[in-house]
């Protein structure tokens, strides 16, 4: 098989993460920080956005998962800013002879709305991504007050990534 053939030209991957809310931290979501009483409960700082967006970049270019790469057993990974997560994600998609062509980003979440706070995440995650804002898209919905996210317990994220062969 030529290098051609083994490397498509493009490339999807899909992203889902769900984290626990509770009171007294702070609420990380898309790289920014947002007002807001309780915040996302995990080994990092819990951004399930930037989680998925890990993902989805790794499962786009077959690199496993965050998991694999970033195990919630290492200390190393304690508390850290999902953005180095992100930073370091983008880097391997380079290595592995693709760039980020664009993200389609949902948030689940009953509370806070988000609708206010989507713009500037946008840029930062097309800065993350190093790719224009135009090419990540941002949306977020509630769940209509069912299950554990409709009752303020959680927040999720699913997103979906294509790559690009350089
Ligand atoms: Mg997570």
């Amino acid at each position: 098989m030529s290098v051609a053939e083994s490397r498509p030209p493009v490339r999807a991957g899909c992203g889902w993460d769900i984290h626990r809310l509770v009171a007294g931290r702070p609420l990380r979501l898309g790289g920014v920080t947002i007002p807001w009483p309780s915040g996302l409960l995990g080994h990092s700082d819990g951004d399930v956005v930037l989680h998925a967006l890990c993902d989805a970049l790794l499962g786009a270019v077959g690199a496993g998962d965050i998991g694999t790469h970033f195990p919630d057993t290492d200390a190393a990974y304690e508390g850290i800013d999902s953005a180095i997560l992100v930073e370091r994600v983008v880097l391997l998609v380079r290595q592995r002879g693709h760039q980020v062509g664009n993200v389609d980003v949902t948030i689940l979440a009953e509370q806070p709305r988000l609708g206010p706070v989507l713009p500037l995440m946008r840029g930062r995650l097309a800065a993350l991504l190093e790719i224009d804002a135009e090419r990540v898209s941002l949306k977020a919905k509630t769940m209509e007050g069912l299950g554990a996210i409709g009752r303020g317990e959680a927040i999720a994220a699913s997103v979906v990534a294509i790559v690009v062969a350089t």
